[in-house]
């Protein structure tokens, strides 16, 4: 028998089993670098068996963000985990790849610049930073337009809807921009096109059209926008250009919607944003934004940077980051191509379309977006149905599903609603299955809030009886909301 006075790290290995070696038998390191390292093996179990605490991804219905890929596209990113995009010269075909998305992307957006000259654009860690990086493109393009009429330029603003990102308010803060938000309503969870133009000034660098909503999946009105921003640029002179947030919907309009006019058909949309790994199809770490013409680029945003060996135009908020995202956005693009795309967003809105009618079935759900824009289906509680979103959703994770409930954004926070976002591994076999536990909880809470209320029904009435029916139903202790949806 081992004796506990030796310790387990000096006892041969091939008496440890692997649960009683070092590493796994004791603490972990939790704040200090270890003095002393772990075999690989070990290493791997530890960090393996903790990481099964989070939600399985497959389950998680709140992300927007890929997890599925092609096996052919695991092995290709794995092979280019070791490759820097920003090593030009030594990773020129890298590059190259990177380029032709960045093309091939201005052109599936209509962008008739684009097809006798270089596309411009970039490839960006995801939305945010392409976000950011158009927004510093309009900051820059609106005060070289007053610097040159002599005007101050000292007060710039954005006008978006209260249903923006989280990463808009980012950039309005990080970058000293004053944020306009066109207020929400209970009956309207996107931008008012009217409530819109009232916020536009002189100092208004741009609007900004969403198109999908991460709250409701719904496509903001971006041709009524336009259209009114025309309008206002006749009546008073204020030439405001339109940034199209498209992170979910740059890869689901052009094949769904292909007559919806959101993109560069319309002169008055400057830039577009869109993530990969969104509908785009690829793991985390990828996005894209791209402008109509080199001319809503201004030249003091790009960098030309010396770099072990080369010189090379650079526009980015990040220097290195990892060139495997890239690669599997090119594979998807040569794998599926515009009918690969097309088939998968067919599947994707029919699954969205079936489950947000059957999910109209169940008692006390109200379905406020049923897939129709985004594969994304948004639905609410009838408010006398004895238990919020909140329980729904926190009974769901019993089974794994990750559903999220949350409130709307600003002045809609009375409504709290449920979201499942229909992405590619969500078979219809497995929204089927969400379904079955779905009314099966909806059942539950229905059946023990109504236990509640009549209990407490009876305490409260010691002297005469209530019945049930009278007592009603009481709602359920609320959990805290959250306040931005998952994304
Ligand atoms: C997801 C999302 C973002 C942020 O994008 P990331 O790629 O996660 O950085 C911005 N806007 C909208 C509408 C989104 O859905």
């Amino acid at each position: 028998m081992l004796s506990r006075k030796i310790p387990l790290g000096e006892a041969p290995s091939h008496v440890i089993p692997t649960y009683a070696s070092r590493g796994l038998s004791g603490p972990v390191p939790r704040l200090e670098l270890p003095e002393q390292g772990m075999e690989p093996a070990v290493a791997y179990q530890l960090i393996h068996d903790e990481l099964a605490l989070d939600a399985n991804p497959a389950l998680n219905l709140a992300t927007f963000v890929t997890t599925y890929m092609d096996p052919a596209a695991d092995d290709l990113m794995a092979e280019t985990m070791n490759k820097n995009a920003i090593d030009w010269d030594e990773y020129p075909q890298t590059v190259a790849l990177q380029d032709r998305c960045v093309n091939m992307l201005s052109r599936l957006f209509n962008s008739a610049e684009a097809h006798d000259a270089d596309a411009v654009g970039t490839a960006t860690v995801g939305s945010s930073e392409a976000i950011h990086l158009a927004g510093l493109a309009m900051k820059f393009r609106w005060r070289a337009a007053r610097r040159s009429g002599g005007l101050p330029c000292d007060r710039p603003n954005l006008v978006m809807g209260g249903n923006v990102q989280v990463c808009w308010e980012k950039f309005a803060r990080y970058f000293d921009v004053e944020p306009r938000y066109v207020p929400l309503t209970p009956s309207r969870f996107v931008i008012g096109v009217s409530e819109a133009m009232a916020l536009v000034d002189e100092n208004t660098i741009g609007v900004v059209g969403i198109l999908g909503s991460t709250y409701t999946g719904e496509y903001e009105p971006i041709a009524d926008l336009c259209a009114a921003l025309d309008a206002l640029c006749d009546a008073r002179g204020w030439d405001v250009p339109v940034h199209v947030d498209a992170a979910s919907g740059g890869f689901v309009a052009p094949f769904l919607q292909p007559e919806l006019l959101w993109d560069f058909r319309l002169p008055r949309v400057h830039s577009i944003n869109v993530s990969g790994h969104k509908y785009g199809l690829v793991y985390p770490g990828v996005g894209w934004v791209i402008w109509r013409s080199a001319a809503d680029l201004p030249q003091e945003l790009i960098f030309e940077v010396d770099y072990l060996g080369g010189s090379h135009a650079n526009f980015g908020l990040n220097f290195s980051r990892g060139a495997s995202q890239i690669v599997g956005q090119y594979y998807n693009f040569v794998r599926l191509g515009r009918d690969g795309y097309k088939q998968i967003m067919m599947a994707l809105a029919e699954t969205a379309h079936w489950l947000a009618a059957a999910l109209a079935q169940l008692p006390g759900v109200d379905v406020v977006a049923a897939g129709d824009d985004l594969p994304v289906v948004c639905f609410r509680l009838a408010d006398d149905i004895g238990f919020d979103v909140f329980a729904l959703s926190d009974r769901l994770r019993l089974r794994g599903w990750v559903v999220p409930a949350y409130r709307m954004a600003a002045d809609a926070e009375s409504v709290a609603v449920l979201r499942v976002v229909v992405r590619e591994g969500l078979s219809r076999d497995m929204a089927e299955c969400l379904l079955a536990d779905m009314t099966e909880a909806v059942h539950h809470l229905m059946t023990t809030t109504t236990m509640t209320a009549t209990a407490a029904a009876a305490t409260a009435t010691a002297s005469t009886a209530v019945p049930v029916a009278a007592a009603g139903r009481v709602p359920v202790a609320k959990s805290e909301p959250k306040t931005k949806a998952v994304c």
